[in-house]
């Protein structure tokens, strides 16, 4: 089925602003109000116990990425590209405490997402089986996955939430630690046929040599590595 999608064109020489839905309704799956839902920004683990100096397991140097972090984000606080953020959400005893020190734990301030990655119209959906996503994926700005292992893509929703975006969209991968959680982000993405592209200047790792292992690994797959800037630029094509 060809459908051709809704696009809301801003009034010359204004940015394009924020779109709600209608009070009272809902645009159907496919009316989306982004310009650009050719793209979607990914985000990963952009939260106080791995970003900030004195974090939990801190991500050394991750504060430095916070002012690309808000540049991807205005993108979606702009209504220009719908933003898939996950984080971690820790129970005290969660598995992952045997490999990593305890981390965000779930109501915790270490497991607050920043204001740096946090657009306005956000739904947080818990990796709990009544949780659910919302029926109208793009009448929000950020959708926030939570997880409580490594990989995404073992959490309740994910999959459910990728194939309910544009099949041919393409990924900009950013956020923390490269060779974990971003690095099976991107896997997980690239093994389900989407196209990846990384911002290489919005990662950052633990370890030197294991975030060059994992780079060139995702290149080896067929991630691109771009800049912020590049990342932004892509909106506009
Ligand atoms: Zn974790």
């Amino acid at each position: 089925m060809v459908v051709t999608p809704f696009i809301l064109q801003p009034a010359a020489g204004l940015p394009p602003a924020p779109v709600s839905p209608p009070s009272g309704s809902r645009y159907p799956e496919w009316m989306t109000p982004f310009p650009n839902s050719k793209f979607i920004f990914w985000e990963v683990d952009t939260q106080a116990d791995f970003m900030l100096p004195g974090g939990k397991l801190y991500v050394p140097g991750a504060e430095r990425l916070l002012p690309n972090i808000r540049r991807l984000t205005d993108a979606a606080r702009q209504g220009r590209v719908l933003l898939v953020s996950h984080g971690c959400f820790h129970a005290q005893d969660d598995p992952e405490f045997n490999t990593f020190p305890p981390h965000c734990i779930k109501g915790t301030s270490g497991s607050a997402y920043l204001a740096e990655a946090l657009a306005e119209k956000v739904v947080v959906v818990a990796n709990e089986p009544d949780a659910e996503l919302p029926s109208a994926l793009f009448a929000y700005q950020q959708i926030l996955l939570e997880k409580q292992t490594l990989d995404i893509f073992e959490s309740r929703h994910a999959e459910e939430l990728l194939n309910r975006l544009p099949h041919d969209a393409e990924f900009v991968v950013f956020g923390v630690v490269t060779e974990y959680c971003v690095r099976l982000a991107a896997k997980g993405l690239i093994e389900r046929g989407r196209t990846v592209f990384v911002a290489r200047d919005a990662i950052e790792t633990l370890k030197v040599e294991d975030g060059a292992r994992t780079v060139a690994e995702l290149k080896a797959l067929g991630a691109k590595f771009i800049t912020t800037d590049d990342a932004l630029k892509l909106l506009d094509a």
